[in-house]
């Protein structure tokens, strides 16, 4: 015979964990089950372990700015209806200390530990069942006039390694592809695909770029190197830049600026780097040239790592002089390179890597108020698993309890 919930939930990461202690607070009966044997591994590494929970800055009159999707409009609704404050006076409530950084950026002072235990109160608070691990062998959606069950459009029938479960309402909070080794699956796309819902090309988002081949040879020596650039990709209709630190790897790019120039980058296309942002090289170097003697590498030395300005000199054997003998040509065109370097990835690294994934359930096919799917009732999609991507910064956890919020008030509505 099978236990009935007035909810069930697939996947007890950020959003899974949100949306059933919301939707248990709202009186609901939910069942939250996860493969995995700890809830909330994402969370737990993130942010160096120390969560990143949201972002100060995310403007909460167009917080889309900040989401990259087919249609990035479709976070608003929920971002606008639960905001950064409202979790941050939840961290409050629950005496958790939080602290900024960089660019709004928010973080648990101590641990992302305190953030799960507070999601577990939350819970039981909500007196959410919880199921892990469990396995969850097949869904089936009976519709009411087979009988199925009491409540107007059928049920849910979720076939587990711990039994039959059935209920009137499903959440799909698998998240997404990144990590496998912490229990990233596609089941929440496949589960998708079983009930129609059509999907936007997954692919690796806020992920370390690779390079090979003889236009990364100058660089290849740089590893651990890091300084602020601005990186841009696109042309000049769809441009995106960021003012972000760059870090040379062993195998290519990373740092801020990579990572989130990584969720807007298309195969193929170059990245362009200003490497010295805000400074006028051209002018710098022709006033050297007037007053210093100096080789143009320790001149150049004198504004970037040392490393990086001698991999730049090294290339161009008519500038490895003093800078007064240099010619104005030579030196122009290296301020042009400097400014504008550009470079084309060979690839990513890849969901090993990548802090999420790009893509996912289109939301053309959910209702923006609720992350009901409009052509199945009383089936949600909420967090990573749906089409929509936030910056590096806060934003992807944002939209996690956000679409969270949004799908348990929704249900308990309904
Ligand atoms: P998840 O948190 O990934 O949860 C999905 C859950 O579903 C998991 O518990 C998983 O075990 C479970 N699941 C998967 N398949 C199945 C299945 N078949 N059956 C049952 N359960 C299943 N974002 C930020 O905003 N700030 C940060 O600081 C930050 N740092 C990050 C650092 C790293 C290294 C990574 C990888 C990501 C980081 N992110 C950060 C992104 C953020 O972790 C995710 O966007 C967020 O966790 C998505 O929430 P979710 O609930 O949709 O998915």
């Amino acid at each position: 015979s099978a236990l009935h919930f007035d909810a069930v939930i697939l996947g007890a990461g950020a959003a899974g964990l949100f949306c059933a202690a919301q939707a248990g607070q709202r009186g609901l009966k939910v069942l939250l089950i996860d493969h995995a044997e700890k809830v909330a591994e994402k969370i737990r590494i993130s942010g160096g372990g120390r969560c990143n929970f949201t972002n100060r800055d995310l403007d909460v009159r167009a917080p889309h700015k900040h989401y990259v999707g087919q249609n990035p409009q479709f976070c608003r609704s929920a971002l606008s209806r639960y905001t950064p404050q409202d979790f941050i006076a939840l961290m409050e409530r629950h005496g958790i200390p939080y602290e900024e950084k960089h660019k709004g950026q928010l973080f648990a002072t101590t641990s992302a530990e305190d953030i799960i235990r507070m999601l577990l109160a939350e819970c039981a608070d909500g007196g959410v069942t919880r199921w892990q691990p469990c396995r969850v062998e097949k869904v089936v959606h009976a519709p009411a006039d087979a009988g199925a069950d009491t409540e107007g459009t059928g049920s849910y029938q979720i076939h587990t390694d711990r039994g039959l479960v059935r209920a009137p309402r499903l959440v799909l909070a698998t998240g997404g592809l990144s990590i496998p080794k912490i229990g990233a699956t596609d089941f929440g796309y496949r589960l998708a695909q079983q009930f129609q819902l059509p999907l936007i090309e997954r692919r690796a988002g806020l992920v370390p770029l690779t390079f090979d081949g003889a236009a990364w040879q100058p660089y290849a020596q740089l590893a651990g190197l890091a300084l602020p650039v601005e990186i841009s990709t696109g042309s000049k209709k769809d441009r995106m830049a960021f003012l972000e630190d760059l870090l040379f790897t062993h195998r290519g790019l990373s740092g801020p600026a990579v990572l989130q120039i990584s969720s807007y980058w298309k195969d193929g296309a170059p990245l362009h780097i200003n490497l010295l942002p805000g400074v006028d090289v051209a002018q710098l170097l022709a006033s050297a040239k007037l007053q210093s003697r100096k080789l143009v590498v320790n001149e150049l030395a004198q504004h970037m790592p040392t490393r990086l300005a001698e991999a730049w000199v090294a290339q161009h054997p008519e500038l490895q002089r003093p800078i007064n003998e240099a010619s104005d040509k030579a030196l122009a065109k290296l301020a042009d390179q400097i400014t504008r370097w550009e470079i084309t990835p060979t690839g990513s690294e890849g969901y090993k890597k990548a802090e999420v994934t790009l893509g996912g359930i289109d939301t053309k096919a959910l209702s923006q108020q609720t992350m009901e799917c409009k052509a199945q009732p009383d089936l949600y999609a909420i967090g990573e698993v749906v089409d929509i991507t936030g910056w590096l910064g806060g934003y992807n956890f944002q939209w996690a309890w956000a679409s969270a919020a949004a799908c348990a008030e929704a249900m308990a509505l309904s």
